[in-house]
């Protein structure tokens, strides 16, 4: 505490204690002193009071203090939460993307584990827009996520890495658990009516993939890129789909 006038306070408040205590032990040890006279009494209660009145104080002042804490760290953590964060959808956002991609490729290279990487784009998505307005475009992203973080486990990290792209890491997952989950998300989409009002739509997703032991990138960024362009595949070969970016060539002894 580096408030003064407390530290002034706690100090009084224990040489006032000692003192009552030492007075009530005397009292006790020597009955035939004259401890219960109007005078020591009278000090006695003054002193008590006061005591009584100091300590009370700094109940008060400790209780103020932790819940103005409280507060703060609240305050902190939504802040927090709200630079990686994105507003609409509640998911992580494309910084702290970033950020989980490297942290997430140094864990996966140290404990020689796989780490999958999906990138999801929302097929034909301006269409929706164009055809049913902007607040309906909102409404299936914000549905895509939950469906999205749905089907992910809570230590992957789930991404609204653009417009109506997502991007997922998936530590400790291979290629054919990435293509598994990758799957049932397209499939989910597939068959999920987005609703609102008198507005029914289903919107697909194409999925990218790439991972750290099929594909064998040597940076963080190569991982990105390798699922993004496996995402471009999947669109050129007519979306709704999922692709799995190729195997690394084998490198030449
Ligand atoms: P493709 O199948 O090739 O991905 O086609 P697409 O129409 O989904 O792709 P395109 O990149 O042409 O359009 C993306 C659309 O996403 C256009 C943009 O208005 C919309 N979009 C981006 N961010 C938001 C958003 O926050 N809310 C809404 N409602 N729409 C958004
Ligand atoms: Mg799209
Ligand atoms: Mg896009």
């Amino acid at each position: 505490m580096r408030n003064p006038g407390i530290q002034l306070s706690i100090y009084v408040l224990a040489v006032l204690l000692m003192a009552n205590l030492n007075a009530a032990t005397d009292a006790f040890l020597h009955p035939e002193l004259a401890y219960f006279d109007k005078e020591h009494l009278l000090v006695g209660s003054i002193s008590g009071l006061f005591t009584a009145l100091l300590g009370g104080f700094l109940l008060l002042y400790i209780r103020k203090t932790n819940a103005a804490l409280t507060k703060l760290n609240r305050l902190n953590a939504r802040l927090r939460d709200q630079t990686i964060r994105d507003g609409l959808t509640g998911l992580y956002n494309h910084r702290h993307f970033q950020e989980m991609l490297h942290h997430e490729f140094l864990l996966a290279r140290r404990h020689n584990s796989d780490l999958a990487c999906l990138m999801l784009d929302l097929d034909r998505f301006k269409e929706v827009n164009d055809t049913y307005g902007h607040p309906f475009g909102d409404h299936v992203l914000a549905g895509t996520a939950t469906l999205i973080l749905n089907e992910t486990r809570i230590t992957d990290t789930v991404a609204r890495y653009g417009g109506e792209e997502f991007a997922i890491l998936l530590p400790n997952t291979d290629e054919q658990g990435a293509l598994a989950i990758a799957e049932r998300i397209r499939t989910k989409a597939e068959n999920y009516l987005h609703r609102q009002r008198e507005i029914a739509r289903i919107v697909t997703i194409s999925i990218g993939l790439a991972t750290l032991t099929t594909n064998q990138p040597e940076r963080p960024e190569q991982l990105l890129t390798l699922a993004d362009q496996a995402l471009y595949e999947a669109k050129t070969a007519g979306r709704n789909r999922v692709i799995a970016s190729l195997a690394a060539p084998a490198q030449a002894a």
